[in-house]
């Protein structure tokens, strides 16, 4: 089921803030909407699929991949190479249905250089203190790995402004709400 206006959605933010959940719900509201799976360096996490969850690649593969201009943005997240491949944005505009990508906020700024177009939405935590919450809550980070993921945060938050939209993920299904009407109004522009 194609929507009438097929558009670019780009959804960042700091990692635990809640872009996953925000973006399932999202989906479940908007069957129509494609969600690209993005290639990754990084280990497969207890019960992630190959292919569904990402596709995960060595390091040597992802970098022909990168010198083939195989991908639309790509970017070193959190250790990792993280990228959208040009392919899986291709296949899903082209079948005329609006696409979402769930991307970090470097990846996201490149996608809007490359795409005027592309709506990029901020998804914020309440706090600096409700992200370290959720990121431990989340239960798949080392007490680095959350670290790390906060010293990005600070930086990730100072580039809020230049984004389209920016969403407070407070409570769950009051942001999921807001997500779906800015994601409707601009498909209907
Ligand atoms: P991201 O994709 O941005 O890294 P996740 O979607 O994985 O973040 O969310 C991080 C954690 O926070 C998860 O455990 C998730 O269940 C929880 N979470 C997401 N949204 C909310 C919310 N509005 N209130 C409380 N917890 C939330
Ligand atoms: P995780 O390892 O927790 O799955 O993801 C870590 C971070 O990588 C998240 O902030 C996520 O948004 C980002 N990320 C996932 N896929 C991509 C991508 O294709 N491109 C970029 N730039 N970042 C991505």
């Amino acid at each position: 089921m194609g929507s009438t206006n097929p558009k670019l959605f780009v959804v960042s933010g700091p990692s635990g803030a809640g872009k996953g959940t925000l973006v399932a719900m999202t989906r479940d509201r908007m069957p129509g909407l494609g969600l690209t799976v993005s290639a990754t360096t990084r280990s497969p996490r207890p019960g992630e699929v190959d292919g569904v969850d990402y596709h995960f690649l060595t390091p040597e593969e992802f970098q022909r991949r990168v010198d083939a201009g195989e991908f639309v943005e790509w970017a070193h997240v959190h250790g990792n190479c993280y990228g959208t491949l040009v392919s899986e944005v291709r296949s899903r505009l082209s079948a005329g249905a609006s696409v979402i990508l769930e991307i970090d906020v470097q990846g996201a700024l490149q996608v809007k250089e490359r795409f005027p177009e592309a709506i990029l939405i901020f998804i914020k935590p309440p706090s600096l203190e409700e992200l370290r919450a959720r990121l431990v809550g989340r239960g798949t980070e080392t007490p680095e790995s959350i670290e790390l993921r906060l010293a990005n945060a600070r930086k990730e938050l100072a580039l809020a402004d230049r984004y389209d939209k920016v969403l407070v993920n407070d409570d769950r299904e009051r942001a999921c709400e807001e997500l779906v009407s800015i994601l409707q109004s601009y498909e209907r522009i």
